[in-house]
């Protein structure tokens, strides 16, 4: 409620502040301030997340066609992920007389003599990048349009209801979300490697909530399916204990956490882990492998100076 309540008192004279502080933390640019009056506000309303993605795009188009300043109040994008559209709502974006457009992000958390917390502000900066993303397919489309690099992050000063803002560079961001969404397998790829007739469906009853397919056959369905397991999913995705459960009947080291993955290298196992510290298996050039054994050496030493030190 607080941050809907310093969101609409950041926008409620049509946008024209919050571009004042725009134009403040850019320095001198080519384009002066807006004036009351100066920055229109187009109406966004459409039907259905298309109907708004379409109505977002035109408004875009007409805004940077008339070389005003422009705020776009929760506009809607689309961004394609692994090849299915994902529907998203920035809280702003402003278009330039220039033609550059500026994702704008409002946050509730306090911005404290001009810094906020690293956590949330990078946060911040990775949905913003995701909403830069999705714009850049819009901006190549329509003349003059690009999108800018640095997001405006608007937040509370010093934990009062009086806006704060600072320009957050989201190259970074970009960079790896580009990446990470390149990675990503197509869920048609996906679906063409199930076997066939595989469905996910829960077969209704007449009631329309009581699912009468058997559960073996739908945890199989997903079975199916491969997963990537990690304790984070956890907080995450519904289908997190179902997971879990393949992941430690598989004995994978999944479980452990992503970080401990990363660091074990090609031990997918956590027998194959076991075994490598005990010297059973293992290639010990392996820079894991050689790790475990020394980790393994350590530990029995101290075992056996404490089991020394307690002998009466
Ligand atoms: S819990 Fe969800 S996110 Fe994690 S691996 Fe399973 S399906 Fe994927």
């Amino acid at each position: 409620m607080r941050g809907h309540a310093f969101e609409a008192r950041v926008k409620d004279d049509g946008g024209t502040g919050l571009i004042r502080l725009l134009c403040e933390r850019l320095g001198d640019g080519p384009a002066p301030p807006p004036g009351p009056g100066d920055v229109d506000t187009p109406d966004l309303a459409a039907s259905g997340p298309e109907g708004r993605t379409a109505r977002t795009a035109l408004a875009l188009r007409e805004a940077t066609a008339a070389g005003r300043w422009a705020l776009l109040d929760h506009p809607m994008l689309a961004l394609s992920v692994a090849g299915t559209p994902a529907y998203l709502e920035p809280d702003a974006v402003v278009v330039h007389p220039d033609g550059g457009w500026t994702v704008v992000e409002i946050k509730s958390f306090a911005m404290v003599d001009g810094a906020a917390d690293a956590a949330k502000v990078g946060a911040a900066a990775r949905q913003a990048a995701v909403y830069a993303l999705a714009l850049e397919p819009v901006a190549e489309r329509v003349d003059g349009a690009s999108v800018r690099h640095r997001a405006l992050l608007v937040c509370p000063k010093n934990f009062s209801n009086l806006p704060d803002a600072a320009l957050v560079d989201l190259r970074k961001q970009l960079a790896t979300t580009r990446r990470q969404l390149d990675r990503l397998t197509g869920v048609a790829d996906i679906a063409d490697g199930l076997p066939e007739g595989t469905t996910f469906d829960l077969c209704l009853a007449d009631d329309g909530r009581t699912p009468t397919r058997p559960a073996e056959e739908l945890a199989a369905a997903v079975d199916a399916v491969g997963a990537a397991y990690a304790p984070e999913c956890l907080a995450a995705c519904e289908l997190a204990f179902h997971c879990r459960a393949r992941s430690r009947a598989a004995d994978a080291v999944q479980t452990l956490g992503r970080a401990l993955r990363a660091e074990l290298g090609g031990l997918t196992t956590i027998e194959a882990v076991l075994a490598a510290a005990a010297g059973e298996a293992g290639d010990p050039a392996d820079p894991a492998v050689a790790a475990l054994r020394r980790a393994a050496r350590l530990r029995a030493e101290s075992l056996e100076t404490a089991g020394a030190a307690s002998c009466p």
